[in-house]
């Protein structure tokens, strides 16, 4: 069964029954994430699900976004897609989450054992984020094009390639 996940909650609560949670947000939302990319137009979608393990409470699950950034080597805009699991441990302050076994990655919550969804995802995603993106497709990248043109489409399907014939053309 899927509900919403409400923008505040309390994962006490919401680890009693195993539902799987979903919610969806506008990057605005995410001020540290706006900040290291270009336009913060698209949304975030995320989902969690909720578990007790003995004194804690685990969330697990997804986030989906795509972020649009600066191509490292052509300096154009480029589109890069996050889609990435997460896993996290609710703990009451950092002092619990120096206690917490290496292997769990602990999040704090507020003084009222509530978590915010932005306080939730937003280290998660800027984790993720490119240092240096670059075009994966040289097809699309702005340096690929300057430098050799846009390719014919015969080429790009593996037919007669017209550069062939250049091959007989040493100047040497
Ligand atoms: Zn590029």
């Amino acid at each position: 069964m899927v509900k919403p996940l409400p923008k505040r909650f309390n994962p006490d609560l919401l680890a009693r029954d195993n539902a799987c949670f979903e919610i969806t947000f506008a990057q605005k939302n995410l001020k540290r994430l706006e900040a290291i990319i270009l336009t913060a137009e698209n949304d975030v979608r995320c989902s969690a699900v909720f578990s007790r393990l003995k004194r804690h409470v685990h969330v697990k699950g997804s986030f989906q976004t795509v972020v649009e950034m600066q191509c490292q080597r052509c300096l154009q805009a480029m589109d890069v897609n996050i889609d990435e699991p997460y896993a996290l441990v609710f703990v009451g302050d950092e002092e619990a989450a120096e206690a917490l076994p290496e292997q769990f990655d602990p999040i704090v919550l507020d003084e009222n054992g509530d978590m915010g969804v932005y306080d939730l995802f937003e280290d998660e995603i800027i984790i993720h984020v490119p240092a240096f993106p670059k075009h994966v497709d040289s097809a699309l990248c702005g340096v690929e094009k300057t430098e050799f043109g846009e390719l014919p489409k015969a080429v790009s399907e593996g037919k007669a390639n017209p550069f062939d014939a250049l091959k007989d053309l040493r100047l040497d």
